[in-house]
């Protein structure tokens, strides 16, 4: 399983970052990454965390 974020859409809320830091991160654009060789499947806050980004910016991906 693997997370996506979309930066285009991303307003840099946080929340993804704060649910779930070990699967994002915020970088200095005020937007949020998945961050490198994280495993979404292991970070049971994953589909959490794109569930609750208000500008569903997050896909989750087999
Ligand atoms: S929850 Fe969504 S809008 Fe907020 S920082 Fe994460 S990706 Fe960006």
């Amino acid at each position: 399983m693997q997370a996506t974020v979309n930066q285009d859409l991303c307003i840099g809320c946080g929340i993804c970052v704060n649910m779930c830091p070990g699967c994002f991160e915020m970088k200095d654009d005020m937007k949020s990454y998945v961050i490198e060789g994280s495993d979404c499947s292991t970070e049971g806050c994953c589909e959490q965390a794109a569930g609750s980004c208000p500008v569903q910016a997050i896909e989750i991906s087999e």
